[in-house]
């Protein structure tokens, strides 16, 4: 992986990572790295880097969208480019939304009806969960990444199967419906009670329906988040280092964007994927159509002396709250949801986690009554960016956004946003289509549906 600085731009030049190999990786802090150089320095090497034909791409945000995009750009870049892709993050990996969601991931509406291009989607997920379990297994349990807190230990995928017990007589009919058109490779079982209370015990089934979807999953988001992006650097690694491929370079800095001007002269394309933080940047402000809307997730535990643990192979619940079971003691139960919340903090102050506690304990007791012996052990939240419906549903918004934004210069700027409340399910698919359209310059090969949306914008601006 080794850098030819005679060709790429001295501002941002990165630490050199004594190991590239190693799992440890250095948390870059490029303020400081910028500071050395001048601009008039920056130009030559720019013209002369692209004369090589290398690229240089910036990604804002390390959650969900950042990271498939980083994947899918270093996998879809010619063979005989240069490229470097810089990674910002002003929290690190997983800060937002993705770090702090439920992670269950399945294709389907809560009516189980297999939302629009869900097929892709769930593929396009599977493949990266399958690269980021990978290098989970090939790292082992004890790797430590030096990026806040984190461990990175433990298995990414916590549990297989999610059961739908139909809450009033009206769904039972919508889900049964829906069960009769699934798909074949997560498909949806139309289990009785006993089928259901066989799976989890104590399970409430008042209509005597419940959907149950066997290879649904739900994954623990941080871990995935750390594993994708040890995958992306091993995969910069090894195409450097293959002789096949010109050099790759992957780098995360932490540091807050304050304005895309920041940047712009630094990159060929910026890949904006900041989540409901997008609306800060002054050259966005208020013209994207996405709603924010806070969730308070609460973690809950059997305490230590309790009999009743939650069976391994028994599934997570979705209700009206979903229970997403991490192991036979621990839960996530989620979630509220806070429409036009600003609040960006994963903090819960006591008195708000008191307040979703007293919403979701309630929904989650109705399908689960067990749950009111486990205790409260924390909460946790985060910000989605919820995009506007369509007649395809909530549609991720993708695209080019120059349109939008003035004295652009030479750099395109390009979104991922608004993955609403289904984005590790959306994440495979519009990071794959995005890079494309990022390395062909051609904005067409997203299907119209995900930039639809801009139409509206276009005539306005
Ligand atoms: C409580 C809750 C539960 C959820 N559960 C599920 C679920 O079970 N399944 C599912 O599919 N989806 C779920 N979602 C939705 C999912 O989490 C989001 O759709 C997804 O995380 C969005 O990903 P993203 O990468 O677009 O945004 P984010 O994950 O928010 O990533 C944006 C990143 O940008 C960084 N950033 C922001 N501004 C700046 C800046 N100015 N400079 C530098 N960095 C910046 C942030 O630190 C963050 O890391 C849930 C959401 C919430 C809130």
């Amino acid at each position: 992986m080794a850098l030819n600085l005679h060709l790429l731009p001295s501002l941002r030049t990165p630490l050199p990572n004594p190991n590239p190999r190693s799992t440890h990786f250095l948390l870059l802090r490029a303020e400081s790295l910028r500071r050395s150089s001048s601009p008039s320095s920056f130009s030559t090497t720019l013209s002369l880097g692209r004369s090589k034909r290398s690229a240089r791409y910036a990604i804002l945000g390390a959650g969900f969208a950042g990271l498939s995009v980083a994947w899918h750009l270093l996998k879809h870049s010619p063979k005989e480019s240069q490229i470097r892709v810089d990674i910002f993050d002003e929290n690190g990996i997983g800060g937002g939304a993705s770090g702090v969601s439920g992670g269950l991931l399945h294709p389907y509406s809560p009516k189980a009806k297999l939302l629009w291009k869900g097929a892709e989607c769930w593929k396009e997920c599977l493949q990266l969960l399958n690269v980021a379990e990978r290098v989970n297994e090939a790292t082992g349990s004890n790797q430590i990444i030096q990026d806040f807190t984190s461990k990175f230990d433990g298995t990414i995928v916590c549990r297989r199967g999610i059961l739908r017990p139909a809450t009033s007589e009206k769904k039972v009919d919508i889900l049964m419906e829906n069960t009769q058109s699934s798909l074949h490779c997560c498909n949806l079982e139309a289990l009785d009670r006993e089928a259901a209370q066989s799976l989890v015990p104590g399970l409430c089934v008042p209509f005597d329906f419940a959907v149950y979807m066997p290879h649904a999953v739900n994954i623990h988001p941080k871990r995935y988040l750390q594993a994708l992006f040890l995958a992306c650097r091993n995969l910069a690694d090894e195409s450097s280092a293959s002789n096949i491929c010109e050099e790759r370079e992957l780098n995360l800095f932490r540091e807050t964007i304050k304005s895309l001007r920041q940047l712009a002269d630094e990159y060929d394309a910026m890949i904006i994927c900041l989540g409901a933080k997008v609306d800060m940047l002054p050259e966005l402000a208020g013209k994207l159509p996405l709603r924010s809307c806070r969730g308070v997730v609460a973690e809950l535990q059997l305490p230590i002396d309790a009999r009743g643990e939650y069976g391994d192979q028994s599934p997570s619940i979705l209700s009206d709250a979903w229970l997403a079971f991490q192991g036979p003691r621990s839960v996530s139960l989620g979630s509220t949801w806070d429409w036009k919340s600003k609040d960006y903090t994963s903090n819960v102050p006591e008195e708000e986690a008191r307040r979703a506690m007293e919403e979701l304990l309630p929904k989650a007791a109705a399908v689960y009554p067990d749950i009111r012996r486990w205790a409260f052990a924390g909460a946790r939240a985060g910000l989605r960016a919820m995009p506007p419906v369509t007649p395809h549903g909530s549609l991720p918004l993708l695209g080019s956004l120059n349109f939008m934004i003035r004295e652009a210069g030479e750099c395109l700027y390009w979104l991922v946003g608004g993955l609403g409340s289904r984005g590790l399910l959306y994440h495979g698919l519009a990071g794959n289509l995005t890079a494309q359209a990022v390395v062909s310059c051609d904005e067409s090969v997203i299907p119209s549906e995900f930039t639809s949306w801009k139409k509206k914008r276009e005539v306005l601006s």
